[in-house]
């Protein structure tokens, strides 16, 4: 073989890993120097692709881990999550797909996480988290990483975590809609968007003292947080939310 081909593998990545790499290099073949002994995971996570965004990897034509090393003339390509996505002949790098959808925020996202709590999803979110603990809670809770942070998804341990592309919160909340099919999951009024705590429906008169009286004169469904005790009414701020998504159902 010709001595000038050492060292060099082949890659291929598909679908939205491409958001991650340069633009010069998305949907094609890109040419990649490796080390001796270098993993996949370290190669591709050099290239800015988050490991945890991976789940199907093709090495030769045979699915391989995280950790296969990589040979001389190898021929890789990379497949994103599909949460829905049934490829049960192939080994998935993630132990498997969360089944019950929920988050755990970068602490720059308190608005996406606000939006989320409202339409009923479990959002854990602190602007005082540290990386460690979120890293932490996504895996001892089995949590979906939200972040715009590459550095935080390649933390080794992270398994399920995901790279926000947009950075308007509402432009957030419809791609992580459409991203993990949450369509059909929505349960508005379910969830307290101060806390995440549940919400349960109260009888008006238990709240009524509580009550702005436009508001008590106006409304006759009510909710109340069992964690906070913040107490919610279907409001404009409501519908508007709910407008500016409808369009994703
Ligand atoms: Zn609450």
């Amino acid at each position: 073989m010709d001595s000038t081909n050492s060292n060099i593998v082949t890659f291929r990545f598909y679908e939205e890993l491409n958001d991650h790499l340069k633009p010069q290099q998305r949907k094609k073949e890109i040419f990649h120097i490796y080390h001796f002994g270098q993993t996949v995971k370290d190669a591709i996570e050099k290239l800015g692709v988050p490991h945890c965004e991976v789940d199907l990897i093709i090495a030769n034509g045979g699915s391989v881990g995280f950790d296969y090393r990589l040979h001389e003339g190898d021929y890789i390509s990379f497949y994103p999550v599909f949460e829905s996505f049934d490829i049960s002949a192939v080994i998935r790098l993630r132990p498997e797909p969360l089944r019950i959808i929920k988050f755990v925020l970068d602490t720059h996202l308190g608005k996406l996480a606000k939006y989320l709590r409202l339409l009923g999803f479990d959002t854990l979110y602190s602007n005082a988290f540290k990386d460690d603990e979120i890293a932490e809670l996504s895996i001892n809770q089995k949590r979906i990483i939200l972040t715009r942070d590459r550095g935080l998804l390649m933390q080794k341990k992270v398994t399920h975590g995901y790279f926000l592309r947009n950075t308007d919160p509402m432009k957030q909340l419809r791609e992580v809609i459409a991203r993990f099919q949450l369509f059909n999951l929505i349960k508005s009024f379910t969830r307290c968007s101060l806390c995440n705590g549940e919400i349960n429906s109260v009888e008006k008169e238990m709240v009524m003292y509580r009550l702005p009286e436009s508001t008590a004169n106006y409304y006759t469904e009510f909710f109340i947080c069992s964690l906070c005790n913040q107490v919610y009414w279907q409001g404009s701020h409501y519908y508007k939310l709910l407008n500016r998504i409808k369009d994703l159902y």
